[in-house]
C-alpha cells in the first residue's frame, strides 16, 4: 500500500488503466470556440506512458477558457464612462483659410 509514495509528485497513476502513470507533458490542445476550431500548442497536460489517456490541467482549462470566452472576466463596467470635465477651449487658436 505504500508503492504510491514512490511516486513523485508530479506523477499520479492512471485510472484509467491503473498501470500507467500520468506524466506531465505538453500537447496541443484542441477546442471549439463557437464554429472556430482553437489549438493551444504547449498546452499543459498529464499523459499516461501505458494508454496514452490525457488529462489535461485543471487549470490550465480555466485559464484558457477565461481567455476564449470574451464574457468571461469582464467586468460590469456600466458606469465606467466618465465624462470628461467641461473644457475651457475657448482661447484655441483656429486657423482661418482666407482666400
Ligand atoms: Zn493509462
Amino acid at each position: 500500500m505504500s508503492e504510491n509514495k514512490e511516486l513523485p509528485p508530479e506523477s499520479f497513476p492512471c485510472n484509467q488503466c491503473h498501470a500507467g502513470i500520468l506524466q506531465p507533458r505538453y500537447v496541443t490542445y484542441f477546442t471549439w470556440l463557437g464554429n472556430e476550431l482553437i489549438t493551444v500548442p504547449y498546452f499543459p497536460a498529464w499523459v499516461c506512458d501505458v494508454c496514452g489517456r490525457r488529462e489535461y490541467d485543471e487549470q490550465a482549462i480555466q485559464w484558457l477558457n477565461m481567455l476564449l470566452d470574451p464574457n468571461a472576466g469582464k467586468p460590469t463596467k456600466a458606469n465606467r464612462r466618465t465624462q470628461p470635465p467641461t473644457r475651457p477651449h475657448s482661447s484655441a487658436p483656429r486657423p482661418h483659410l482666407d482666400s
